[in-house]
């Protein structure tokens, strides 16, 4: 499984009819019972970025397996991590600033086709990477592309200024990605008492990790799977009791009452 993952990171290329593919789609009937619950993932990533999937089959695998609400987050670069990239011949595996109008664009499309298709929403967002400064925030619900080298402050600023909302991204040691995907957000939780209330929301789980740290201190949580591949689909995902709409969704977010995880397996 894992040498199947790294393959297909480097090259980027899907297999449509890899084990795990078959086993995502053969899953389509089992949804939950979630009456009167939106069923809800925040972080998702395509081959927009270093996701697996196309976005258009990203929203085919989430709308067949009857989700209420997604958003699709894929990565914008710090300047440094992405020359050092560019440099050592590595793909970028983000999304640039000039790029940036064309991926809106296409995610305005397949939120209407969602719409009309699945009764689902879809929200625009990108997950602000800046891994020299070892932060990781989700821009959910934005308009226009924000600068990745922003100090977190300034960062959830410009988020909220657009009338986004701003998540804290798996805030603790991260383990389903093995050891280099560790500690990728380390600033946000040794400064967390200057951020606790400047965030939306802190992923309380990221795909199989719990962050227990984030229930005790009780701080605003959702959970998302980091979805990169089929597989990620089973993972903790987030539960609201809301309208379905993007701004009252935003609202229960921030507010967090009514807010519930759910671990989406096979
Ligand atoms: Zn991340
Ligand atoms: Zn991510």
């Amino acid at each position: 499984m894992s040498q199947y993952y790294n393959s297909q990171r480097i090259t980027g290329a899907y297999v449509p009819n890899s084990k795990d593919s078959r086993n995502a789609q053969r899953a389509d009937s089992k949804c939950p019972n979630l009456k009167g619950w939106l069923f809800c993932d925040f972080h998702i990533h395509t081959n927009f970025s270093d996701g697996v999937l196309p976005l258009r089959e990203v929203i085919d695998l989430f709308g067949r397996n009857r989700f209420d609400a997604i958003s699709i987050t894929d990565h914008i670069l710090d300047k440094k991590t992405f020359a050092n990239r560019r440099d050592n011949n590595c793909s970028i595996e983000a999304i640039t600033e000039k790029d940036f109008p064309d991926y809106l664009k296409a995610l305005q499309k397949e939120k209407k086709r969602a719409w009309q298709k699945y009764k689902m929403l879809v929200i625009p967002g990108v997950e602000i990477t800046n891994d020299w400064g070892k932060y990781h925030i989700l821009a959910i619900d934005i308009k226009k592309y924000i600068d990745p080298c922003l100090p977190v402050e300034n960062a959830i600023k410009q988020i909220h200024n657009q009338g986004g909302i701003a998540i804290a991204c798996h805030p603790h040691h991260k383990t389903s990605e093995g050891k280099e995907g560790k500690q990728l957000s380390a600033r946000l939780w040794d400064e967390h008492k200057k951020y606790v209330n400047l965030f939306d929301a802190w992923e309380v789980a990221n795909r199989d990790d719990l962050f227990n740290v984030i229930g005790l201190k009780k701080f605003n949580y959702i959970a998302n799977s980091d979805f990169h591949q089929p597989w990620h689909l089973y993972s903790w995902k987030t539960l609201l009791k809301s309208a379905k709409n993007v701004e009252a969704i935003k609202t229960t977010i921030s507010q967090n009452k009514k807010v519930a995880i759910y671990l989406y397996r096979r």
